[in-house]
């Protein structure tokens, strides 16, 4: 099993790196296109589903009363939309948003710069004060996982939404080389690619899709 390890990292340069998840996110048009209810949370997360090309959360209707905003020509200008962004940094969605990003472990690029990741574990309380409440480790490799706190955490599921849900956990497992479903090691190229044994796929009806040539060509089954 390869092993991805990052440097040791001193937690004030922990801290700026989780901060920065909040302006690769794309959700920074959001509070824009909401400020003055121009459009509804449905229509703005629809928006910002196709700008992702990933569907729209089915769970929410799209509210089609509500006429397309017609944004004058001086809104959105460069000092608007950081300091839009500036609000979201500061105040990320609560917690209880990200219900739909199960438990476990994620991986999502750390920015457009650096060609890295960053990886995180999502869990939920089991027992004492906070049981059932949501929290958010980073998991730094050869180091402990270290524990977040509730706006850095909030930034890492947002990150984790904007580069997909689905897509982080096969992310994490392609990299670390482990079933995203059952955290069993994965050593063939198929599975690993898929994020997924040949097993949990079928328990699920999942396909493992094919991997092209050009991904991971250092990740080979042995003849
Ligand atoms: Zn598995």
């Amino acid at each position: 099993m390869s092993m991805r390890t990052a440097p040791p990292m001193a937690s004030d340069e922990l801290m700026e790196d989780v901060r920065r998840l909040a302006l690769i996110r794309t959700h920074r048009l959001a509070p824009w296109m909401l400020d003055g209810r121009r459009l509804t949370v449905p229509q703005a997360d629809a928006v910002l589903a196709q700008l992702w090309h990933s569907p729209p959360r089915e769970d929410v209707p799209v509210d089609d009363s509500r006429p397309a905003p017609s944004v004058p020509r001086e809104r959105g200008g460069e000092e608007e939309v950081a300091r839009a962004m500036e609000a979201t940094r500061r105040n990320p969605r609560p917690m209880d948003f990200f219900a739909m990003i199960s438990d476990g472990k994620y991986a999502t690029p750390t920015g457009h710069e650096r060609n890295d990741l960053d990886f995180w574990l999502v869990k939920t309380r089991k027992n004492g004060k906070y049981e059932g409440r949501r929290f958010v480790d980073r998991i730094i490799g050869g180091h402990d996982d270290v524990p977040l706190d509730n706006v850095h955490g909030r930034l890492a599921m947002e990150a984790i939404l904007a580069y997909g849900a689905e897509e982080s956990q096969v992310l994490y497992s392609q990299e670390i080389g482990t079933c995203r479903f059952c955290q069993r090691s994965l050593t063939r190229r198929v599975p690993r690619y898929n994020g997924q044994g040949n097993d949990c796929a079928a328990d699920r009806g999942l396909t493992q899709e094919i991997p092209p040539d050009d991904w991971r060509p250092e990740i080979q089954d042995e003849a």
